[in-house]
């Protein structure tokens, strides 16, 4: 979805974030980043973060001795109860092998090693467009990249019938990335109808289900409903891999806290897996960090922070909500031209907004509003101040 003509200075967000730094205008504002702010534009600490590391600093036991290859064995249990759900039979029937990894990159990034090495299938199928780096993290890893159709730009809706056709003329065994929930950077998840019907197809060429989880928590407010589609692919008792992130959903985004799970067929083939994903991590970087997954974990395991962190998580997501539903109103009261009801339709932190190159250059020359060139915006960086500022600069750029 990137053409080469494009600057490429607006390409990433990171790069955008660069630009945005340079205006001195006071009216700015960055729609890049993908982090989430608050209604102050203020990065946020959960609270229930600031209490678990709290208790993790008054713990005088605690010491900083390196973890296993694999991490906390604490935190692996509890990352996969929460993709998987706490009655999985696959964790039961101990075929899932968990292992933490530095969020959810290098949870790709030991998945996509660890195939390259030791699966019979090469190639894996990822979404057009997709998240700018998964095509980097695969094609350094030794796999070679392909892609399936997934937006469809005339309806700014999923190309459902065009991801049929390329999944199923995909080599069988191939791998095929899924976004879990909140597709990054178009905001269009397929329903549970057409998830069913995404895994009867795959089940039945045998392609290999490669999970990324960014967002799970964050696109709906539910940690369940936004797992539906993993948990649908793992019920079947076919194999799975997943990459979990918890960037977004508790706002461990420096921290670089993350989990790979790969389910088998056996708990004998988890335990093989377990010992050359071992051998995957050892050279790369030997051990993972232990700050991180030890906030999670005393989150997690405690019934009384979960619950206080699930209601965190809904407020952010609700406010993302809100921010849409702000846009929307704000662009029909302008009688803006065309149907923005996608606003609202998409999920998770980002709208795509549909506007061309062109547009987002005028809207950032104009209004020093700063985006990534294919028109995703963050809604996490809007606030109510600021959502009247971008309906003004939208409607100036599709009426110049
Ligand atoms: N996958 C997707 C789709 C993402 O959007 C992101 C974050 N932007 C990631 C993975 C990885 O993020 P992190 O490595 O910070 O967990």
């Amino acid at each position: 979805h990137c053409s080469r003509s494009e600057p490429p200075e607006l390409r990433q967000s990171f790069l955008v974030t660069v630009a945005y730094n340079k205006d001195e205008s006071p009216i700015k504002l960055n729609l890049g980043v993908g982090a989430y702010r608050t209604e102050e534009g203020k990065p946020l600490v959960l609270d229930v973060v600031r209490r678990a590391e709290q208790l993790l600093v008054n713990d005088q036991s605690r010491v900083k001795e390196y973890l296993p290859i694999t991490g906390l064995a604490d935190f692996n249990k509890l990352s996969a109860k929460l993709i998987f759900g706490s009655d999985s039979q696959a964790i039961q029937e101990n075929r899932v092998t968990t292992v933490q990894c530095l969020s959810g990159t290098g949870s790709l990034r030991v998945g996509a090693e660890f195939l390259a090495k030791h699966y019979h299938q090469r190639t894996i199928y990822i979404p057009r467009p997709t998240w700018g780096n998964h095509p980097k993290v695969f094609t350094i890893a030794g796999l070679s990249v392909e892609y399936y159709r997934y937006y469809e730009p005339t309806t700014r809706g999923l190309d459902f019938q065009g991801l049929l056709e390329d999944l199923s003329s995909a080599p069988s065994g191939a791998i095929v990335l899924l976004h879990a929930c909140a597709h990054n950077p178009t905001g269009v998840d397929p329903t549970l109808e057409q998830w069913e019907q995404i895994r009867q197809l795959m089940r039945s060429k045998g392609l290999l289900p490669f999970f990324d989880s960014a967002y799970q928590g964050f696109a709906s407010g539910s940690l369940d409903a936004d797992a539906q589609p993993v948990r649908m692919f793992v019920a079947d008792g076919g194999e799975c891999l997943a990459a979990q992130s918890y960037a977004k959903n508790m706002g461990l985004y420096g921290e670089r806290v993350g989990a790979l799970s790969i389910v088998c067929k056996t708990a004998d083939v988890a335990s093989r897996v377990e010992s050359q994903l071992k051998l995957v991590i050892r050279p790369m970087y030997s051990n993972p960090p232990i700050h991180g997954p030890s906030i999670v974990a005393t989150i997690l395991k405690d019934r009384d922070m979960y619950n206080e962190w699930t209601i965190e998580l809904k407020a952010m997501a609700d406010r993302i909500i809100s921010m849409r539903q702000q846009l929307f109103d704000a662009l029909s009261a302008r009688g803006t031209p065309g149907d923005w009801s996608h606003i609202i339709k998409q999920i998770g932190m980002f709208t795509f907004t549909g506007l061309n190159t062109e547009q987002v250059a005028f809207m950032t020359k104009e209004y020093h509003i700063y985006m990534t060139s294919d028109g995703r915006i963050s809604m996490a960086g809007l606030s109510s101040k600021t959502v009247p500022h971008l309906a003004d600069a939208i409607h100036a750029a599709v009426t110049q």
